[in-house]
C-alpha cells in the first residue's frame, strides 16, 4: 500500500459534484425521516468517469494490495467509510453507514475484488468508538480510524515488509488492522510479491556477498539494482511499497 499522491487536490468528477451531491442530500432528508437503509446508486459512485479517473490516478493498481487490476478481472469502486453499514469488531452490521459519503470523492478508491469483497467489506474500526460520526450532522474529522486512509495517511509509515511479508511498522495499530482486514498477508498475494522480491534479493546478495566479482559483472548487477531502485519510487510499479522497504533496509552502498 502506498500513498495515492495523485489524488491530492484532484478535480471531483462532475457526476459526483452534480447528481451525487443531490442524491446525497436526498439521503440526508430520508435520514431525518427515520431511514437507516438507503437505495444507493452505483451508476453514480461507480460511474464510468469516476472509475476511469480512479484507475488513472492509481495507475491501475488496487489501493490496498497494489496489484495491477487487469482488464479481465473487475475492480470495485470502494468506499473507505462504508456507505450502508459499518462494523467495529466482529459484531453484526451497524446501521446506518456513512450514507452521506456514498458519492464523496474523498471517500472513493479503486480496489481489487479480493481486498474489497473478501476482506474489508463493511469493516471500519475506530480507536475511540465514541468519536464515531453516526450521521451527517456529526464530524468525521473527530474520528481516529484504525484503517489506513490511502491519501490522508502515508501507508509506508504504518506497514513494512520482512521480505515479501507485510507487518506493522513500529507496532502501528493502523498497520496491524489494515494488514488483517484487507488480507495484505494472504498467501496468494505473498506469492506474487515473492517473485519480485526473490529476483531482486538474489542480485543484491550477489553483489553484497561477493565483492570480488569481476568489475564488469559487478557493475552490470549494480545497474540492475539501480533500475529496481528507480522503479521502486515510481507509484505505478506493482508492489512499490515492498520494494521501497527493501531499499530502506538494503541501501546500494557498494
Ligand atoms: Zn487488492
Amino acid at each position: 500500500m502506498i500513498q495515492i499522491r495523485n489524488k491530492i487536490g484532484s478535480a471531483v468528477p462532475d457526476i459526483l459534484s452534480g447528481k451525487g451531491r443531490s442524491v446525497a442530500d436526498a439521503h440526508k432528508v430520508e435520514y431525518e425521516n427515520g431511514a437507516i437503509d438507503f437505495k444507493f446508486d452505483p451508476k453514480i459512485y461507480g460511474n464510468k468517469n469516476v472509475k476511469e479517473k480512479l484507475i488513472e490516478l492509481q495507475n491501475g493498481k488496487c489501493c490496498f494490495c497494489e496489484s495491477v487490476i487487469h482488464a479481465n478481472s473487475y475492480g470495485d469502486v470502494e468506499h473507505y467509510r462504508p456507505k450502508a453499514a459499518w462494523v467495529q469488531g466482529n459484531e453484526a452490521l451497524n446501521k446506518p453507514g456513512y450514507y452521506w459519503l456514498a458519492y464523496d470523492w474523498d471517500n472513493l478508491f479503486y480496489c481489487c475484488q479480493i481486498c474489497n469483497e473478501q476482506f474489508k467489506k463493511n469493516y471500519f474500526p475506530l480507536a475511540t468508538e465514541s468519536n464515531r460520526a453516526k450521521n451527517h450532522h456529526e464530524d468525521i474529522s473527530k474520528e481516529d480510524p484504525l484503517f489506513i486512509h490511502p491519501v490522508n495517511d502515508n501507508p509506508e509509515d504504518h506497514i513494512e515488509f520482512i521480505g515479501d511479508v507485510p507487518r506493522p511498522r513500529n507496532s502501528s495499530a493502523k498497520g496491524k488492522v489494515t494488514i488483517e482486514r484487507t488480507g495484505l498477508n494472504r498467501d496468494k498475494l505473498n506469492d506474487k510479491r515473492k517473485r519480485t522480491f526473490t529476483a531482486l534479493n538474489h542480485i543484491y546478495q550477489l553483489v553484497k556477498n561477493h565483492p570480488d566479482n569481476p568489475p564488469e559483472l559487478k557493475q552490470n548487477a549494480i545497474n540492475v539494482l539501480l533500475e529496481y531502485h528507480f522503479n521502486a519510487h515510481q507509484d505505478e510499479t506493482e508492489y512499490a511499497s515492498m520494494l521501497r522497504c527493501f531499499f530502506r533496509k538494503n541501501p546500494i552502498d557498494f
